[in-house]
């Protein structure tokens, strides 16, 4: 089966997932059979739906007959034969208990077309169990979706057994064909990747608390505060709820043995009731108390380690055990876990050697099963890291397309350096212009980046045209080059750094996709800008349809993309697009001098900073949410110090990034 032959999807179950998952099918154009076990459930999911499309109506991220429409294609169904009998995929969403689900298959298989791929949101039982409940292990697969569907992009497409490639293949480009990202899990393996990272990091916390080696706060504090996660472990617990992070565990103590073992601080929650939010009380009272006020000034580097290295020995077991390599484990954590860093980056930078070390100390302390090194842990430690490229310095990369420079004051310079193609952006550049990206983050050296483009003809003046058109008309390869291009111009605009665009001759297209991710542009006099993409019968396809309109508002943003037209710096700079123009001999000094000034500031208020604006631009409330926690954080770090003294004293202030 191919993804065109997908019309109709059975979704079984209308809870809280299962509307969710019908909902996002049938806003892609899905037909939907919608299916629960009386009229009252599948009609309150219905409801459900309902309330939710609405909802995204009025804040614009549909139109009422986009909302109307995907509503339409919904059928609510009791009977399975109905639901099922004329259908190209079933999701699966009932509860997690093997039993209805085996009740679920088999009635199922009684009633569907041979054609008919199963997929099961189970998040913790076994694919390759539930599989042998039907006569069709190979066109069976996970396809695990996170809470609420309708928000969270991550979707684990995991392979039973038995799955065949065809079977993979195809739930993963529905996944994305409904918007989400789907990230392959190779193995059938407890708790995929998303929870095996969560889950025994949770335990861990649970298990420093319960040996007294830390507290509550300190855990948090830690988590939130030093290692910038979202949120503290305890928090995220009483978010997930200790009966679900329980049950997970379980099975994983079940399936791999000893090192799973719950702790009994979580095991005494379930016991109590206390399961966290939902109930009014978990680790913390959210009733009667404040709820999770987490201190910014308790962090532990005990904690740190203990945490780095349990999350260092689950990703080692993951990847070593061939379910998922590096990139897919932080692009899960990422988009399932809203880390801003993904664990095996974390880990990377932490350092294996470092986490071996925490994991062997505590192993003799304790002899807990749960700190023995997996092998693979061992390996990596002695080749300096899970990517393959971790102890590279630097000096070894060969970059094509780009130079990375360092001209000094903790400036890291990239040039796009295809002058012969006006700079223009193949995919070898895109490629190198990631990894650079990662090269400089990675350098404690470096505090800023400035990009430019070699010559004076062009910053860049798009994307290489020839190279990509001989990609054939391809809509998927198309799209895949779209989503290369989002991403690796958005790693500048979440990489923690100021990065400078020094812009002299044309900025079009792709080129000015890339600057727009810059955080601050500098233009020389003769320098052009446009976006000519509609100008083909294209679009800005690489972010410039979301991201210019965030700095010279959406009317201006309107006005370049459908107009096509070339405009001057100066226009530019009226429009709050460049923040400065120089003379044409003037720029190649200031750019590097504005990188220097940048460079020269507080590292964790400037990371803070660029990360509290970026979360707010979609929900402003989770910015100021963010911005007020990095606030508390900042008020403890030794830059502030500084800051204020120099401030006090009128003199220039030496930022450490403490
Ligand atoms: P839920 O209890 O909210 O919904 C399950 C629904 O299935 C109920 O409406 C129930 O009436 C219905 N149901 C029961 N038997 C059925 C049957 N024979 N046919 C059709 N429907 C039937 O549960 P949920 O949270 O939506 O979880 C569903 C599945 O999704 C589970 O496997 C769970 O592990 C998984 N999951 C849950 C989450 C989460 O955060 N809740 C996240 C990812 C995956």
């Amino acid at each position: 089966m191919e993804l065109e032959d997908i019309n109709t999807v059975a979704v079984l179950g209308a809870g809280n997932m299962g509307h969710g998952i019908a909902e996002v099918l049938a806003m892609a154009g899905y037909d939907v059979n919608m299916r629960d076990i009386n009229d009252e459930f599948v009609q309150n999911g219905y409801e459900q739906i309902e309330w939710s499309l609405e909802k995204l109506a009025e804040n614009d991220q549909l139109s009422d007959e986009e909302a109307e429409a995907a509503l339409d294609r919904i059928s609510p169904l009791v009977d399975m034969a109905e639901a099922c009998g004329d259908v190209d995929v079933v999701v699966e969403a009932v509860p997690e208990q093997m039993e209805i689900k085996q009740d679920v298959y088999e009635e199922l298989e009684s009633v569907a077309p041979e054609r008919t791929i199963f997929a099961t949101n189970t998040s913790s039982l076994s694919i390759s169990k539930l599989a042998e409940f039907t006569d069709r292990p190979e066109q069976f697969c996970g396809m695990h979706f996170f809470n609420p569907p309708v928000r969270m992009d991550l979707v684990e497409v995991i392979s039973g057994a038995e799955s065949d490639e065809e079977t993979l293949d195809v739930i993963e480009a529905l996944a994305d064909d409904i918007g989400k990202s789907p990230v392959r899990v190779h193995k059938d393996s407890p708790g995929f990747i998303v929870n095996r990272i969560l889950v025994p990091l949770m335990n861990e916390a649970c298990w420093l608390v319960e040996s007294d080696e830390a507290t509550i706060a300190e855990v948090d504090s830690t988590t939130k505060f030093e290692m910038g996660l979202p949120m503290g472990s305890f928090e995220l617990g009483d978010q997930v709820g200790n009966d679900v992070s329980y049950h997970v565990l379980e099975y994983m103590h079940e399936v791999l043995g000893e090192p799973y073992e719950p702790c009994p601080l979580l095991e005494r929650t379930v016991e109590n009731d206390e399961l966290g939010k939902k109930t009014g009380k978990g680790f913390y009272d959210y009733e009667d108390g404040p709820g999770a006020e987490i201190p910014t000034d308790e962090q532990s580097d005990l904690v740190k380690q203990r945490l780095l290295a349990s999350m260092a020995n689950e990703a080692a077991k993951l990847i070593g055990n061939d379910v998922a390599p590096p990139e897919s484990i932080d692009e899960a954590t990422k988009l399932g876990a809203g880390f801003p860093d993904g664990p095996v980056t974390m880990v990377d930078e932490f350092g294996l050697e470092n986490a071996l070390e925490a994991l062997e100390a505590a192993y003799e302390e304790t002899g807990h099963e749960r700190y023995a090194p997996a092998d693979y842990l061992e390996e990596r430690a002695g080749e300096g890291g899970f990517y393959e490229s971790a102890d590279d310095d630097g000096e070894g990369v060969d970059f094509e397309a780009i130079r990375v420079e360092y001209p000094g004051e903790m400036v890291g310079h990239i040039v796009l350096d295809r002058p012969h193609r006006m700079n223009t952006i193949s995919d070898e550049l895109l490629e190198e212009l990631t990894a650079a990206v990662e090269l400089l983050e990675d350098d404690d050296d470096v505090r800023s980046i400035l990009i430019t483009g070699e010559g004076e003809k062009a910053f860049s003046a798009g994307a290489d045209v020839q190279s990509m058109a001989a990609g054939g008309a391809d809509p998927i390869a198309a799209q895949e080059l779209s989503k290369q291009g989002q991403q690796t111009f958005g790693t500048l605009e979440t990489c923690d750094m100021p990065v400078v665009a020094g812009i002299d001759g044309f900025c079009l297209g792709g080129g000015m996709e890339l600057a727009t991710c810059a955080d601050m542009r500098v233009a020389s006099e003769r320098s052009e800008f446009g976006q000519p993409e509609l100008d083909l019968g294209l679009l800005p396809g690489w972010g410039g349809t979301q991201r210019l309109k965030h700095i010279v508002g959406e009317g201006r943003a309107k006005e370049i993309i459908l107009t096509a037209e070339r405009y001057e710096a100066a226009t530019m700079a009226d429009y709050g697009f460049v923040n400065e123009v120089v003379d044409n001999d003037a720029l190649a000094e200031r750019a590097l001098e504005l990188a220097t000034d940048l460079a020269g500031g507080p590292p964790i208020a400037q990371k803070y900073t660029k990360r509290a604006m970026l979360a707010g631009r979609d929900d402003t409330e989770a910015g100021l949410e963010y911005e007020a926690s990095a606030f508390g954080h900042l008020m403890a770090t030794d830059d502030l110090m500084e800051g204020i003294t120099a401030f006090m004293g009128d003199g220039e202030p030496n930022f450490e990034g403490k």
